[in-house]
């Protein structure tokens, strides 16, 4: 995994520095530790068969459908991974009773199952969603909480030496800095989570997220603790219900769901690419300076610096940006998995393939997440900054994502038409008076974006 691909250093970092802080641990508690560099999974249980004969191996269920492959073929025996809280089969009969994969009934169902936020079969306080009161654009003025600084130990330096690399100071790679993590965020984040959950501003880049996932998905944290938690936080009265809500959402519903479709959908479901996206991977992911759209450049900047960046600028200015201009999936899955430091097969895929840039035909979301600049003048604070106009969708300062949004309908609108979500959105082509002007901009847009002149 370190080698062959354009790996963000951070993320090999964060990976390598916590599974030697692991062998540590274990070494520390008695085990015998075998730490193995080798080519490969399955390279290195050879080498490790080779050495010690052939015996038995067990393994947590791995985080993709090739390594699964590979390791059955080995004749590796499985043990239910404890990085979730939903056993496959358990999904899988809830995914197959269902006509349409809607998230919010299955984090309905988990709600009860676990027994979190309800009372009998009853959400508390009435509500299962509280999105009503969340979702705030970004506060005027607004102090943010400091923000937890990871200082580096030994086993940091080394593995920052041995990659020619030096880290941020935002990712611990200790169960102990995990911890300490998941502490601030519930002392100091968690009572304003829900409301700016979906803002972006330009003086903090964390907002109030909790910044787990990466030690959710590499074993440092488990749901369950991080949930516990959270819960009790609730039961103390120290945090509103709709910022509990909001974070219970993200653990037991998005994350367990997520995993739950990837498992379920196959490992042909990465191929897909139902829009026929066959634009090439824009320069301006691999260099923000390829790029004059303001949004973009500050978010693929955040990316360079620390391989993370929250949902939104994921979802609606990355992801946003790759379906309007018809990148293809597959190239734009790539990029994201080597860039993020919290990327696995499991979470990227259906993120991308199925909510980002929407080339599963809607087997996972009904309606593309497409957006104008509407969206990112309302929700960001990036557009004061640009060279481009949020309303304007001709003209050489018309803003690229108000463009691209209208003519994204209007290359697909036959297909669209047929979705009732997505009636509304393309009959608002009719009213264009200025459509004609609009195609000829849009395809001299794209051209700007894939020269890296825009
Ligand atoms: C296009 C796209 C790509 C994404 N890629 C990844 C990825 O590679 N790895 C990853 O862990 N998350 C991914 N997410 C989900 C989400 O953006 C991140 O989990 C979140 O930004 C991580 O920061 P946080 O821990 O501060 O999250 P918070 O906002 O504090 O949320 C709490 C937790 O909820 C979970 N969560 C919330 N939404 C999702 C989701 N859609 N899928 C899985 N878990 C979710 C995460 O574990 C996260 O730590 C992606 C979302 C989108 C839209
Ligand atoms: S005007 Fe358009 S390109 Fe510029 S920051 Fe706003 S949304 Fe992004």
């Amino acid at each position: 995994m370190t080698k062959g691909r354009p790996w963000h250093k951070e993320r090999l970092f964060f990976l390598i520095s916590s599974a030697r802080h692991f062998v540590a641990v274990l070494e520390a508690k008695g085990f015998t530790v075998l730490y193995l560099q080798a080519k490969s999974t399955p390279a290195g249980i050879e080498k490790a068969q080779a050495e010690y004969g052939k015996l038995p191996v067990l393994c947590a269920e791995p985080s993709s459908h090739t390594q699964y492959a590979q390791l059955r073929k080995l004749g590796v025996e499985f043990v239910e991974n404890d990085f979730f809280l939903t056993p496959r089969a358990l999904f899988t009969s809830w995914a197959e009773s269902q006509k349409s994969f809607v998230m919010e009934n299955f984090y309905r169902a988990q709600r009860i199952r676990l027994n979190i936020l309800v009372e009998g079969n009853k959400p508390v306080e009435g509500r299962w969603n509280f999105d009503a009161e969340n979702r705030l654009p970004p506060p005027k003025s607004y102090t943010w909480p400091k923000r937890l600084l990871h200082s580096r130990d030994e086993i940091d330096k080394q593995v920052a030496k041995e990659l020619g690399y030096e880290p941020t100071d935002s990712w611990a790679t200790t169960r102990a800095g995990a911890l300490k993590q998941l502490k601030n965020f519930l002392d100091n984040h968690l009572a304003g989570f829900g409301p700016y959950e979906d803002a972006v501003t330009l003086d903090e880049w964390s907002l109030h997220h909790s910044l787990l996932s990466p030690y959710l998905n590499n074993g440092l944290l488990t749901a369950e603790e991080v949930i516990s938690a959270c819960i009790k936080r609730y039961d103390q009265d120290l945090a509103p219900i709709e910022s509990i809500e909001a974070f219970v959402r993200q653990i037991i519903g998005w994350r367990e769901y997520i995993n739950g479709m990837y498992w379920f959908l196959g490992p042909e479901y990465k191929q897909l690419n139902g829009l026929e996206a066959k634009r090439e991977l824009l320069p301006l992911f691999v260099d923000s300076s390829k790029t004059k759209m303001n949004c973009v450049k500050q978010v693929v900047t955040q990316v360079e610096t620390r391989a993370w960046t929250h949902h939104i600028p994921r979802l609606m200015i990355l992801s946003n940006l790759a379906l309007v201009t018809g990148t293809n999936p597959q190239q734009f899955l790539d990029w994201m998995r080597e860039q993020f430091i919290d990327a696995a097969d499991w979470v990227m895929v259906p993120n991308i393939i199925g909510m980002g840039v929407h080339a599963d035909g809607g087997r996972l979301m009904t309606k593309p997440y497409a957006a104008g600049g509407a969206y990112i003048y309302r929700m960001t604070q990036y557009c004061k900054g640009c060279d481009y106009d949020p309303k304007k969708r001709v003209g050489e300062d018309a803003c690229p994502f108000t463009t691209l949004y209208w003519d994204f309908l209007d290359r697909h609108k036959a297909q669209f038409s047929k979705n009732h979500r997505m009636s509304q959105q393309v009959n608002g082509l009719t009213r264009l008076t200025d459509l004609p002007e609009l195609r000829v901009r849009a395809k001299k847009v794209l051209q700007g974006l894939s020269d890296g002149t825009i």
